[in-house]
């Protein structure tokens, strides 16, 4: 096998699916793959069995749904450009905007118009990841909505408000409250409303008869037609990484550094961002099991560590490790920072058979400088 690579899982990600798609069935509600989170769209064609449609956060993401997935093309963006406008219009069922500026500008020529809401109410500490948090440029505001110009809402399909990142049904519960005391008089006018992304619907202890719940009201009451975009939900646990140890050094304070041929910089980019440290099959807590390593990437970074980890046996050059849970935010986020490769991805199916779907080499690190 090539290192480092991707192997998302069929079966896994299938699991998965058919979480989404009971949800989509009992409810009536839609759900959207957010491709920011996982475009591998070798998977497109598995996904749409199950999936409505696609949610993309600008043109190309929107273009890359309409060649390979084929099913609702929704977009949002903070901001478009004109040159923008006309393809975007021709791909995408729904274009939402940010700002009524933009609704001005450009809700005449797409299909159906939506506006992105800011319901001013946080439910995370992690401001990079709260949409809600002070002097956040995304979602139109409620003071902003009702100084409106009436022409302009009426240009409106729907509402649509993104404000949860990894969390239950609780929080999206707090999050419609605010939204129907806020905007609840103009959700009648609408015909659908998108709840974003952020659901951990596919988490062993998401509540998703809550999740039910909240949509039925929302259908109910405000005769609109309910979408949801999650982007982690579909592809959560369906995918490792799989690195090979270059060395081991001498413990340095106790503890061997493991360099791998795979990069938290360049390949797990959000083990630093968010932080968090992944999870490596057969490993424990430091000191936990008798062997234990700091694992880090071959590049020029310090911080380029993944994290602290133990094992049974001691480990050694060549050894294959695999990190758990490499599906979502990984290839999207990818990176050639040191000349690294970019790790070759493959596709596990039902049976379990191993195939490599993309390989990259010097030419991909290449073709983005000049
Ligand atoms: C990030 C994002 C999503 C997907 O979020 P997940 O946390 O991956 O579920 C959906 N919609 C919008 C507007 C987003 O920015």
């Amino acid at each position: 096998m090539i290192t480092p690579a991707y192997v998302v899982d069929e079966k896994l990600l299938t699991r998965n699916l058919e979480i989404l798609a009971e949800i989509q069935q009992s409810t009536g509600a839609k759900i959207l793959l957010a491709q920011k989170c996982f475009s591998a769209f070798y998977f497109y064609p598995l996904i749409k069995k199950f999936l409505a449609g696609t949610a993309a956060s600008g043109l190309y993401e929107a273009r890359l749904a309409a060649e390979y997935f084929g099913g609702e093309n929704h977009v949002y963006a903070p901001a478009y450009k004109a040159e923008e406008i006309a393809e975007l219009a021709q791909i995408c069922d729904h274009v939402i905007f940010n700002s009524f500026a933009q609704v001005e500008k450009f809700a005449q020529y797409v299909k159906s118009a939506g506006l992105r809401i800011n319901p001013e109410h946080s439910t995370q500490k992690i401001s990079i990841y709260d949409p809600c948090a002070e002097n956040s440029r995304l979602g139109v505001r409620i003071d902003e909505f009702k100084s409106a110009r009436l022409d302009l809402i009426e240009k409106l399909d729907g509402l649509h408000f993104h404000t949860l990142c990894e969390q239950n049904s609780d929080a999206l519960e707090e999050t419609v409250d605010a939204v129907e005391e806020k905007f609840g008089a103009y959700l009648h006018k609408m015909k659908w409303l998108n709840l974003g992304g952020g659901h951990h619907i596919t988490r062993k202890n998401y509540d998703i008869e809550r999740l039910k719940k909240i949509i039925r009201r929302l259908q109910e009451t405000y005769g609109v037609e309910i979408y949801l975009e999650p982007g982690e939900a579909v592809a959560l646990d369906a995918g490792f990484l799989v690195a090979q140890i270059l060395e081991i050094q001498p413990a340095r304070n106790g503890i061997s550094n493991a360099i791998i041929d795979a990069s938290a910089a360049c390949h797990m980019p959000d083990v630093l961002e968010m932080p968090y440290r992944p999870e490596i099959i057969g490993a424990a807590e430091v000191g936990v099991k008798n062997f234990s390593y700091r694992f880090g990437g071959a590049t020029c970074l310090a911080g380029d560590v993944i994290g602290e980890y133990s094992f049974d046996k001691p480990l050694s050059a060549g050894d294959e490790i695999i990190f758990r849970d490499m599906a979502i935010y990984t290839m999207v986020k990818n990176n050639t920072f040191n000349g690294a490769k970019l790790p070759a991805i493959y596709a596990k199916n039902l049976r379990g058979d191993l195939t490599l779907i993309k390989n990259f080499g010097y030419d991909d690190f290449k073709n983005r400088l000049s």
